[in-house]
């Protein structure tokens, strides 16, 4: 009986599905933002509702809401004004967008920034500024002016926010009395007496959000964050803060600014980025600024940090001319902030050590399955790294796992949809096989046996993710020496589970002959058994097994055909017999034998390429993809998983795949919701078994 079908989760294709709709921007208060700089609004753990996940998985819109026009603005064709939400201006291109942040009256940056753009090509309508056009610099109203004549977009800083209004300090939110807060009593002043009512006006007609679509990847550009305009959200902030926004906002990613220093990472598999700030240098020690430049590519967004060296020397000697702040003057200079005072303690840590510039890829893409409340949300950081360099280039191979030895951003593979769980019986087998690639044997249980109701929370969670599992794979060890075993075939086909063995059928196979087909019998279902036969000669297989294997291995074969049980054979490339002479070979002994296996059919006779550890295995790359001619979706583990429960662990863990289960790199979740992110392909294996073995373990 076929298992039921399930409704499928969001595929990674869905998850760059633009937002329909967009909620309104609450306006932002003062005693409101005040209290953001004491850490009071931050967001605390996250908590997201129902309706929250759903957002998440989905993007969907409110019911009801329509399209306003591309500043906020409302629009009259569209329709009752009571429908229409304030929609941010949008850009949609596949081309390289410019983004940068904080010119903060800095007027040889802010020249230097654009200077670079019309280098490269990237003309105004694809150039984003975050805001804070006028800040610590000497320079407000030369800035603006070029800012405005650039014809760049821009969103509204506090800055803009508060001269705009009138306000009486810059809105950053110090905490009154800091040494922050001093210092832009100064600055503030001095723009505050400088920038017109025109200047003003502008300001204030500034969105308070812009979207970016690019190659189908939604952004939304904020300031700080998407409600409050001064909140700090430095790369520690955590995450769940973040990750509240990210759902209000109903997009792939988040560009924020305001906290001055640069990073990416991505946070359940949606993107925050910051490019920096291009009016004062990064807390560094070096003068050099920073802006990114975003390229929708194939295999997803890339992402350049770019340094930029300008004139610091000409800025800092007008600040001073000015009577501007001393500290500031000299952070142009040294490259240090005069204050660390709303830095968290990592940020803090890292003043000083320079930055290098990097590329990443990044590939938004939220979760397939629903998220779990009570745990924190997964956090990469993509750029930079904790020692500040974009990736550990020119180290040897499988060491980074971002980047291969050669600086290539390394392969990923997403979970498109979790078709087959694999669970690992246990280590233990009856014997002990000369390249048994996970070292099984009589003594090894480094993976203790699975338990019965371990395998019933997981089924339930399959349930209650409403997954298209359809296939429950065993393997071990031999899973016929886990004393539950039978039970958990039993679980899984009485739970319409097709079920898929992996066996050496000997002696623990044999000595459950009877139980095993009452078990069938009773719930009828798919149980289909794979035996590892590794040759078709007896003198290969014994080499590989031990005197004695081949036969007890063909006699549980012709028993297991003989009971009507349907079986297939794993076997395996050895030497250099190729498929094809692999394939004669094996035929000729289920004909011997009168073995009902089709031996051209790949499902019933797999063959899995030799895996020679002492071989060197190139490492593979997003690059591979395309030269290979290959899709990622195509890999074992966009498909499946595996669950093992390690020796002295109480709870067991879900890992990429059947081959790495000791690879604690790849343990990615306790949970299967935990481990549906995406998986590098850090590991020999993945090149020679995987994409260059083109081989898979599943059934389907
Ligand atoms: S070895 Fe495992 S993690 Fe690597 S590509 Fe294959 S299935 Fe994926």
């Amino acid at each position: 009986m076929a298992r039921p079908a399930a409704s499928a989760p969001a595929s990674g294709g869905e998850a760059f599905s633009p937002a329909c709709a967009i909620p309104a921007h609450r306006g932002s208060d003062r005693r409101e933002r005040r209290s953001s700089a004491s850490g009071k609004n931050r967001r605390g753990p996250c908590n997201l509702g129902r309706g929250a996940l759903e957002h998440l998985r989905h993007g969907r819109s409110s019911p009801g809401t329509r399209r306003g026009d591309v500043d906020g603005r409302l629009d009259p064709s569209a329709g009752s004004f009571d429908l229409i939400m304030r929609i941010p201006a949008t850009i949609a291109t596949d081309q390289p967008v410019l983004i940068f942040g904080g010119p903060y009256g800095n007027l040889e940056a802010t020249r230097a920034v654009l200077d670079d753009a019309r280098r490269l090509d990237i003309p105004p309508e694809r150039i984003v500024c975050t805001g804070d056009v006028v800040a610590y610099c000497a320079d407000p109203v030369a800035t603006i002016d070029v800012i405005r004549e650039s014809a760049i977009h821009v969103v509204m800083g506090n800055c803009e926010e508060s001269l705009a209004s009138g306000a009486g300090d810059c809105g950053c939110g110090f905490e009154p009395g800091s040494s922050c807060d001093r210092l832009s009593a100064a600055w503030y002043a001095f723009a505050d007496g400088l920038v017109d009512a025109d200047r003003r006006a502008w300001m204030a007609n500034l969105p308070r959000r812009i979207d970016i679509v690019l190659g189908g990847i939604r952004l939304a550009v904020v300031h700080g964050g998407l409600n409050d305009i001064n909140v700090f959200n430095f790369a520690t902030t955590p995450a769940a803060a973040k990750l509240a926004e990210l759902s209000a906002a109903g997009v792939d990613g988040i560009v924020g600014g305001h906290c001055g220093l640069p990073f990416t990472q991505s946070i359940e598999g949606f993107l925050w980025h910051n490019p920096g700030v291009v009016g004062l240098p990064a807390n560094d020690g070096t003068p050099r600024v920073w802006y990114s430049i975003l390229t929708p590519s194939a295999s997803g967004l890339r992402i350049a940090h770019r340094a930029l060296e300008y004139g610091h020397a000409g800025a800092a000697a007008k600040m001073r001319a000015a009577g501007l702040p001393e500290g500031y003057a000299d952070a142009l200079e040294q490259g240090l902030w005069p204050s660390c005072d709303v830095l968290p303690a990592a940020e803090c840590a890292a003043r000083g050590v320079p930055l290098e510039a990097g590329e990443i890829l990044c590939r938004p893409q939220w979760r397939a399955v629903a998220l779990d409340p009570a745990r924190d949300p997964r956090v990469e950081h993509h750029w930079p790294d904790s020692h500040g360099r974009p990736g550990a280039r020119g180290t040897a191979k499988f060491e980074d796992p971002a980047w291969t030895a050669a600086g290539e951003p390394r392969a990923e593979v997403a979970l498109t949809a979790l078709r087959t769980l694999w669970v690992n019986t246990g280590t233990l087998c009856n014997i002990e096989c000369r390249n048994c690639y996970i070292e099984s044997s009589p003594r090894n249980d480094r993976l203790a046996y699975f338990r019965l109701d371990d395998l019933r929370d997981y089924l339930d969670e399959i349930d209650r993710l409403r997954a298209p599992t359809d296939e429950i794979g065993f393997t071990g060890g031999e899973p016929f020496m886990n004393p539950d075993f039978l039970a958990m075939i039993e679980l899984c086909l009485s739970r319409s589970f097709r079920v898929l063995v992996l066996t050496n059928a000997m002696r623990p196979m044999r000595r459950l002959e009877k139980e095993l087909l009452s078990v069938v019998r009773r719930l009828g279902g798919i149980l289909l058994m794979r035996v590892s036969l590794d040759h078709y000669t007896r003198e290969r297989h014994d080499e590989e097994r031990g005197l004695g294997a081949f036969d007890a291995a063909i006699d549980g074969l012709k028993w297991l055909a003989r009971s009507g049980l349907t079986v297939s054979v794993a076997g395996r490339s050895i030497g250099t017999e190729s498929d094809a002479e692999a394939r004669l070979g094996y035929a000729r002994l289920f004909a011997k034998h009168g073995l009902p296996i089709d031996p051209a059919d790949p499902a019933a006779l797999v063959i899995f390429p030799e895996m020679d550890g002492t071989r060197d295995v190139p490492e593979i790359s997003e690059g591979c993809w395309s030269r290979l001619g290959m899709s990622p979706d195509s890999v074992m583990c966009a498909s499946s998983r595996m669950v093992v429960k390690r020796r002295g662990s109480e709870r067991p863990a879900v890992v990429a795949c059947t081959l790495l289960p000791y690879d604690e790199a790849f343990e990615i979740g306790g949970t299967l919701a935990a481990a549906s992110g995406p998986v590098r392909l850090n590991h020999p294996n993945c090149a020679q078994f995987c994409v260059l073995g083109g081989a898979s373990c599943s059934g389907h």
